[in-house]
């Protein structure tokens, strides 16, 4: 899927490109002398009005590339909003805003106006009543004014969806929805990742048009993933895991069984090892499987346990390791088992267990691999003497969410506002139709927890429990 090279290349000079000669002259004076990859692979194509999906790492220029796009079809002396960026965060949106405030000195007048949450709606609505020609925000707040009609879309002819996966992290997928059907169809979508989730694909389908993909980093770049094999026997084998999660100290790890009672097993001893660890089986109905999967995405579960089919489908941008517990008898599987690790620019470790018995396996994995592969003696990790491994945040469950149109937004605010938390302490939230799942680090979970208990959601009383217990 990635796009044909378009016609700028990496390190290429800005005056390539159609843009004025006050804003190549801006650029030099900001000493972006050459483009960066993302910039020589997106801006052609933007700067076309095509609609573009592009993904590279985090300060690989991706501010700009969009930037400069909207600021090209920016007509100035008409005062209507032309351009939005949603972002998932407030410290995100502030930093946009600057780039973009930068970058449009080359024209006088162009005015840019931050929309988030946490700070009180009635200066954002006079500052949009004086005419804003471009809103950075997050998708609450910007849902919040379209509700109350202070800001008006029909001017817009660029949407930017910028850490678009962050977003959808951060349960926005509706809020974004809602405020993409507000905008004109006649207009430029632009949407920035730094990982490639399902999410992303369906957002697009929904609000791009024949996008083009720019994609600057190969998703599953084998070479990111390091693979070790074991020798255990079968005594050893389920013990063994602990001794790799306290060895390699990965903050993910989708551990592999061939058997649901080898699943069933393994999680006793981890568990019994003081390890958090949730397993993945047929058995688990679809609220108590949503439940787990946001647990161990939100990284506050540390192994996720399953059989090949229970993983079937599963879309984790962030994974440290994968265990085999058992080697696979088909060597296609395993090579699909490891390709969940390294992905994005993480490097992941592949590590497999293998028994005597098992050693065909291993030949036929090897043969597959077109190489041999590399063991390491597990005598030299039970000599290791480890603190016990803790995944770095915890799960609090609030009993309400999409039926009570509680947004994540209002818990981010909740906790942010008078319960005093910063941003970065919090991660994930999921909102599911009854209730909400918000990731926070481990180290305030617990006044968190009696933050939100005492305080109010919405205007009304909440009930909150954390979810380990
Ligand atoms: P991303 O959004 O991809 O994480 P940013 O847009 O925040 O990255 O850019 C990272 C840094 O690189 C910023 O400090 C920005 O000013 C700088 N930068 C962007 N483009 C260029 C360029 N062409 N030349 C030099 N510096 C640049
Ligand atoms: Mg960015």
């Amino acid at each position: 899927m990635p796009a044909p090279a378009p016609n700028a290349e990496a390190g290429a000079p800005f005056s390539q490109l159609p843009l004025s000669p006050a804003m190549l002259a801006n650029l030099t004076q900001l000493g972006y002398h050459q483009m960066t990859p993302i910039q020589a692979a997106s801006l052609p194509i933007a700067l076309a009005g095509q609609d573009l999906i592009a993904q590279a790492k985090t300060g690989s220029g991706k501010t700009a590339a969009f930037s400069l796009a909207l600021l090209s079809r920016l007509d100035v002396p008409r005062f209507a909003v032309q351009a939005m960026v949603l972002c998932p965060t407030r410290e995100l949106a502030d930093q946009v805003t600057q780039e973009i405030r930068r970058l449009a000195r080359a024209e006088e007048n162009i005015k840019v106006l931050t929309l988030c949450g946490g700070t009180p709606m009635r200066p954002q609505t006079a500052s949009l009543e004086h005419g804003a020609h471009i809103v950075v925000g997050t998708p609450g707040r910007i849902m919040d004014h379209l509700e109350r009609g202070s800001l008006a879309l029909d001017a817009l002819n660029t949407l930017v969806l910028d850490e678009a996966d962050r977003m959808l992290d951060m349960g926005f997928y509706d809020d974004i929805a809602v405020v993409a059907r507000q905008c004109p169809a006649e207009r430029l979508t632009l949407l920035f990742s730094a990982t490639y989730p399902d999410g992303i694909r369906k957002l697009s389908q929904q609000f791009l048009r024949n996008p083009k993909d720019v994609k600057l980093e190969e998703q599953h770049d084998a070479s990111k993933i390091r693979q070790r094999f074991y020798e255990v026997t079968e005594t050893q084998r389920l013990h063994a895991v602990g001794l790799l999660l306290n060895h390699y100290r990965p903050v993910s790890t989708l551990a592999f069984c061939n058997t649901k009672q080898q699943c069933r097993d393994l999680l006793d001893v981890l568990r019994a090892e003081g390890v958090h660890a949730l397993a993945l089986h047929g058995e688990l109905d679809q609220r108590e499987r949503d439940q787990v999967l946001i647990q161990f995405a939100n990284r506050s579960c540390s192994v996720l346990v399953a059989t090949d089919v229970a993983a079937r489908g599963l879309d984790i941008a962030q994974l440290e390791a994968v265990i085999n517990v058992d080697v696979t008898p088909d060597p296609e599987v395993h090579v699909h088992r490891i390709g969940r690790t390294g992905r994005a620019d993480q490097d992941g470790w592949a590590l497999t267990l293998a028994s005597m018995d098992e050693m065909g396996r291993v030949g036929a994995i090897e043969q597959a691999l077109g190489r041999d592969v590399e063991w390491e003696p597990l005598a030299q990790l039970q000599a290791e003497r480890h603190e016990p491994l803790l995944p770095p945040m915890e799960t609090l469950q609030i009993l309400g969410g999409r039926k009570e149109k509680i947004r994540p937004g209002d818990v981010l605010g909740a906790l942010t506002g008078d319960a005093g938390f910063s941003a970065a302490q919090i991660g994930k939230i999921n909102v599911t139709d009854f209730s909400t799942y918000v990731a926070v680090e481990r180290s305030i979970a617990r006044d968190a927890l009696r933050k939100l208990n005492a305080g109010k959601l919405k205007g009304k009383k909440v009930k909150v429990r954390l979810m380990d217990e």
